[in-house]
Order: structure tokens, then sequence, then C-alpha cells
């Protein structure tokens, strides 16, 4: 499996951290950025991202993230 990482700083990536790059971005995007560059290319803290992780996860509207059980 090709190890995926921040595309700015080379940090490992978590499969969240893919997944809600590819729901902010793009779909199709095959590079990422972490979770600490996403919030800094939108602006936002790292917290917010969180918590939008978190979002996803427990209302399952998203199909890029697995649901919680
Ligand atoms: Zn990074």
């Amino acid at each position: 499996m090709i190890e995926n990482r921040c595309r700015k700083c080379g940090a490992k990536l978590s499969s969240d951290e893919i997944a809600l790059y590819r729901k902010l971005f793009s779909r199709a995007a095959v590079t990422y950025f972490c979770l600490d560059h996403q919030a800094e290319y939108l602006r936002v803290t790292r917290e917010d991202l969180e918590k939008l992780i978190e979002y996803y996860h427990r209302t399952g509207v998203c199909s890029l993230f697995a649901k919680w059980e």
C-alpha cells in the first residue's frame, strides 16, 4: 500500500485526514495535506476540522467517512 503523506510537510496521514481532504478539496485528489495544513489553507483551526470529521462520522452523511459503530 502506498503511504500517503502531507505534500507540504511530509507528515503521515490518517484515513480521516485523507477523507476530509477529499471532501473539502477534491474527491479525485491523489495528493493531500495533513490536518494542520488543511486548516492553514482554509484559515480555520485544527479543532474546527477535527469537529468536522467527528460530525461526518456521527451523522454518516458522507460516504467517504466510515461510520463509527
Ligand atoms: Zn502538513
